[in-house]
């Protein structure tokens, strides 16, 4: 096996081979761009050198030898000799960009020797003296690990000795003076002498660079990004050009486009007399890549020469990283750019003008998951802030507010012009007044699919849950975070895009979606054949949806239709005595809620709008138990709070998300879902004779059989018929009914329920949790963690969807069903819907849309379109 290539040998095709940076230093070598030569040794070396025991490979070292022999005949000078040394670089490079993870080594080969070879050729000994002390101080940190600090410390000592504020100040005898220095301390630290052996500084340089590969940092960073551990690192061996010679000489780096707005202009950073990472470092102020056309006005055409060629080459935004020496230019760097989402939406939409890509490229160019950023306030990322605590990234984006800890003072305080933060340990659909009137939500308890997760998702608000650090006193309107204490009305700042939560305010931007995040969504719609429909209950998402490109409701849920002032009526109906009494509370629902449909069908108009009959369990409408028989103890509790009681006890289940909710609780009741099918059909001819277009899509939940389905079908018939000839006749108003697929039973049954069925809606929610096992609401904070450090599971199951499992009984659900009935309409209304992954899958095995809360419609869409073109293949157009 090959291990070691020179940058002639290679292309950008190779960076799994090569890492990302050798690939693009052999492509820019075989453009004829100046670049340093070199070469590169391969990330199959440094798999080699991890997987026996951090030996290297054999033949390594020869393949180094022979490479290295080349390089100097090539530059006509030995490495580390003593009269005229090849000094390079050693540059680590994985196939994938870790900023900062990996480190560098610049100047190898100097040594006491050398180093006044060095001056001597180049008559300038400040310049050699000041590239040893970089030498010994990198070697020191990155080769021997010793601590940084330590080198800058004696850095800083001698420029306040000297009494100057920038290294450039310090001549000759002091750099020389503070390698002794870092000798002296790397002496220390080792217990031996700096190494003076060129080949012997070369082998340890290019053993550090691999271990590096296994550090701390690069594994944590790995893990956060999701970049698989046994890829490796390749190693670049480069001569080196030098920035520091003086005031001719500098280095950079530079876009080819703003990387934050996506303006479509040069945009870098130079610094005079520099060496490697100064112009990061930030010790120096730097001066931008303008400022070189007058001092460099031929470097500067260069560059911006080359810089257009790289992009068109690469037909993308590069960036690059240069160095001047003795006023020529060498290129050590590019890579495709990163880029905030406003300047990868502006480049992708500009470069399809300007003809570098096509219109399927441009909207490939965008992921999903980047819209997010664009649709909610953040944090301003040059904010400075140190998190209090951190939970989980429920719902994106950043608020600040006051602190509230129940939802009635939320109401209060929003009320007198206050923007407030809902701190809860959990919330429930009791809270959802104040969920409303507050800018975010932030639970110490429960998981992504919690209720403060699902429903702040819905709304487009911020929320971070189950902050497990914050120790919530709702009676003392207070928590602690070890000792610190926050109280209501204390400004707090929560960053639901990363679950950070901030004591104090964090200034906030608020991107703007701008005409490039409309044009690419639109070529988008070209490309997808998954509809997008959104998850809706009230007429304000339904209008956001719409705006963001919703065609239709996928699910509305009726749950609040029984809650906040119409619980008092839901608690009559539950405690009627007698049939007279029911039916007088149900009166008065419908009337409430036809109201209710009314405003959702003219949200609506024209587009489907799919309603799930009432779902939860009964005792979700009673008060809560525990506090119940707590006042009835003590005397409390007047003639309906004890008949409460009785009702609560009568409707009190072992295991409520299994027991008498969704059909179930319809077939034990019939009354309630008759009601609120007259409600809907009602709202349908009210909203057909005021001219409007209404479909209305009826949606039985839970079911687990054909003879449940077909009864409350029934129902939903019966009233249909009898709404449509009181108003006009047979035949009145376009109506579909079905059932959401819910239940494995469902799925593996769904040829039965098709009979029935005009469509299915897979919740994949319920079905995740029944078909695992998995109580959502227990499991997110408890053994999931730990079963994906373990990799146990490949990702959250109600996240992304799990195509192995719940996939298989979604394929199946799909393949019964049509073959009962080949027009029946297939969708998805869980969480998955919005989820970049789980709509590939959608597409592939031909559902007719998905379902996503509002804020994740323009992400779905996106979303399908890439699975489409996936599908498709490469190169294709459709
Ligand atoms: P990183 O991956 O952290 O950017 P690099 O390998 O790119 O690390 O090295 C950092 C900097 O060191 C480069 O931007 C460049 O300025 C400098 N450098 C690396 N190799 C050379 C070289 N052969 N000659 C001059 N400078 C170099
Ligand atoms: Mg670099
Ligand atoms: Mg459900």
């Amino acid at each position: 096996m090959q291990y070691v290539y020179a940058f002639e040998e290679g292309s950008k095709e190779q960076k799994y081979v090569l890492g990302g940076k050798g690939a693009n230093l052999a492509e820019m070598t075989n453009l004829g761009l100046p670049v340093p030569p070199g070469f590169t040794i391969t990330t199959e070396a440094c798999n080699a050198y991890m997987a026996h025991d951090r030996t290297l490979p054999d033949g390594l070292l020869d393949e180094v030898a022979t490479r290295l022999a080349d390089l100097e005949t090539k530059m006509g000078k030995r490495l580390g000799a003593d009269d005229d040394p090849l000094l390079v670089s050693v540059r680590s490079g994985a196939p994938f960009s870790m900023p900062g993870m990996m480190d560098t080594v610049l100047n190898l080969g100097l040594n006491d020797a050398s180093v006044t070879g060095l001056a001597k050729q180049t008559n300038n000994e400040r310049f050699a003296y000041d590239s040893y002390r970089r030498f010994v101080q990198m070697f020191g940190k990155i080769v021997l690990d010793i601590p940084a600090e330590r080198f800058e410390a004696a850095l800083e000592a001698l420029r306040h000795a000297r009494g100057v504020a920038t290294d450039p100040e310090l001549n000759a005898e002091d750099l020389a003076e503070l390698v002794e220095t870092f000798q002296g301390i790397v002496k220390d630290a080792t217990q031996g002498e700096f190494p003076q052996e060129p080949h012997e500084q070369l082998r340890y340089a290019i053993e550090a660079v691999f271990q590096s590969w296994d550090g701390r940092r690069a594994r944590d960073y790995r893990k956060l990004e999701g970049i698989p551990d046994d890829l490796g690192t390749a190693v670049n061996v480069q001569t080196m050009v030098f920035g520091n010679k003086g005031d001719d000489s500098g280095t950079g780096v530079a876009f080819t486009r703003d990387p934050a707005t996506g303006e479509h202009r040069p945009y870098g950073d130079f610094l005079r007399d520099a060496q490697g990472e100064d112009v990061v470092a930030g010790i120096r102020t730097t001066e931008p890549l303008d400022a070189m056309a007058t001092q460099f006005p031929d470097c500067h055409r260069q560059l911006l020469d080359t810089m257009q060629r790289l992009e068109n080459h690469y037909r993308d935004m590069c960036d690059i990283e240069f160095t001047i020496e003795q006023g020529r230019l060498f290129m050590l760097q590019t890579r495709v750019g990163k880029r905030t989402a406003a300047a990868a939406l502006r480049m992708a939409v500009d470069m399809q003008a300007e003809g570098l890509i096509d219109t399927r490229e441009a909207v490939l160019r965008i992921q999903p998951a980047q819209l997010d950023q664009l649709l909610h306030p953040q944090f301003d990322p040059h904010a400075q802030y140190t998190p209090l605590a951190t939970g989980l990234n429920a719902s994106p984006g950043a608020a600040v507010g006051t602190v509230t800890f129940t939802a009635d003072d939320a109401v209060a305080r929003h009320e007198l012009g206050e923007q407030v933060i809902l701190v809860r340990p959990e919330t429930s659909p009791d809270d959802l007044h104040g969920m409303i009137a507050a800018e975010g939500i932030l639970t110490s308890r429960g998981g992504l699919v919690s209720h403060a997760a699902v429903v702040a998702r819905g709304m487009g608000k911020p929320a971070v849950c189950g902050c497990a650090a914050l120790d919530i006193d709702v009676h003392a309107r207070q928590l602690h975070v070890g000792d610190t204490i926050v109280r209501e009305g204390d400004l707090i700042s929560i960053n639901g895009t990363t679950g950070e939560v901030v004591l104090g305010a964090v200034p906030v931007i608020t991107p703007e979606p701008t005409g490039p995040f409309d044009t690419i969504l639109e070529w988008a719609d070209g490309f997808r054949r998954l509809g997008v429909r959104t998850n809706a209950d009230l007429p304000n998402d339904a209008i956001v949806a719409r705006q963001f490109g919703a065609e239709g409701i996928g699910l509305c849920r009726t749950e609040h239709m029984f809650l906040g002032d119409r619980l008092p009526i839901v608690q009559r109906y539950i405690l009627a005595a007698n049939e007279a009494e029911e039916i007088a509370a149900l009166d008065e629902l419908e009337h409430l809620q036809r109201a209710d449909f009314v405003g959702i069908l003219e949200a609506m108009d024209g587009l489907p709008v799919t309603v799930r009959l009432l779902d939860p369990p009964l005792h979700e409408f009673l008060p809560d138990i525990e506090e119940l028989l707590v006042q009835d103890a003590r005397g409390e509790l007047d003639d309906t709070g004890r008949r409460l009681l009785h009702a609560a006890q009568q409707w009190r289940e072992a295991n409520p998300m299994l027991g008498t909710r969704g059909v179930r609780l319809g077939i034990l009741k019939p009354g309630l879902y008759r009601t609120q099918v007259r409600a809907l059909f009602d709202a349908a001819t009210e909203r057909k004779l005021a001219g409007g277009d209404p479909h209305v899509e009826v949606m039985i939940p839970l079911a687990v059989n054909e003879p449940e389905l077909a009864l409350a079908i029934s129902w939903v018939r019966e009233v249909a018929e009898e709404t449509a000839t009181e108003t006009y006749g047979a035949g009145g108003i376009n109506y579909a009914v079905g059932t959401m697929v819910e239940t494995p039973r469902a799925a593996l049954v769904a040829d039965e329920i098709a009979r029935v069925a005009e469509f299915f809606s897979f919740g994949t929610n319920d079905l995740t949790q029944m078909t695992f096992g998995f109580s959502r609401d227990d499991i997110e904070g408890r053994f999931l963690p730990r079963y994906l450090e373990l990799h146990l599971l490949p990702a959250n199951p109600f996240e992304t969807l799990d195509v192995d499992g719940v996939g298989k009984l979604v394929r199946m659900a799909v393949e019964l069903g049509r073959a009962t009935r080949p027009d029946l309409q297939l969708g998805i209304c869980g969480e998955h819907g919005g989820d970049p992954a789980s709509v590939a899958f959608c597409h592939e095995v031909g559902l007719d849309y998905v379902s996503c809360s509002p804020y994740r419609v323009p992400l779905a869409r996106l979303a399908a379109a890439h699975a489409a073109l996936a599908a498709a293949g490469p190169g294709s157009t459709a």
